[in-house]
């Protein structure tokens, strides 16, 4: 085969699984029975009961600070973010991953267009 003729066929694919699908539902769509006397209506059901919501906790100090703060945290967004601060990556740590970032992204790109004919 030559190469225009693959493109060719390459292009007929989306076709083809369009029509592949259409024929899939077309065959599992389930047929309508025959209608022989009066129309049944739907028995509405009565409704489910509602779930139960469990209440929310009442406002309670934070445990670094004594900040009041609701819901079920124990430390308050200010201290949340000051321990992530003091835990996190430093500025030497994310200078380094750049630069790997940046060499990788490099050599794979200069590979790509090297072996680009
Ligand atoms: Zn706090």
């Amino acid at each position: 085969m030559t190469p225009p003729t693959l493109a060719t066929l390459g292009s007929l694919l989306p076709a083809a699984g369009a029509v592949a699908l259409l024929v899939r539902t077309l065959a599992q769509r389930p047929s309508r029975p025959a209608r022989t006397g009066p129309v049944q209506m739907p028995v509405e059901r009565p409704a489910a009961p509602a779930r139960r919501v469990r209440p929310e906790p009442a406002p309670h100090p934070c445990d670094t600070c004594g900040t009041e703060i609701t819901g079920r945290e124990t430390t308050c967004a200010g201290c949340a973010r000051a321990a992530l601060g003091a835990s996190g990556p430093g500025a030497r740590t994310t200078l380094l991953h750049w630069l790997v970032f940046l060499a990788m992204m490099t050599a794979i790109l200069g590979a790509g267009y090297a072996l680009a004919p």
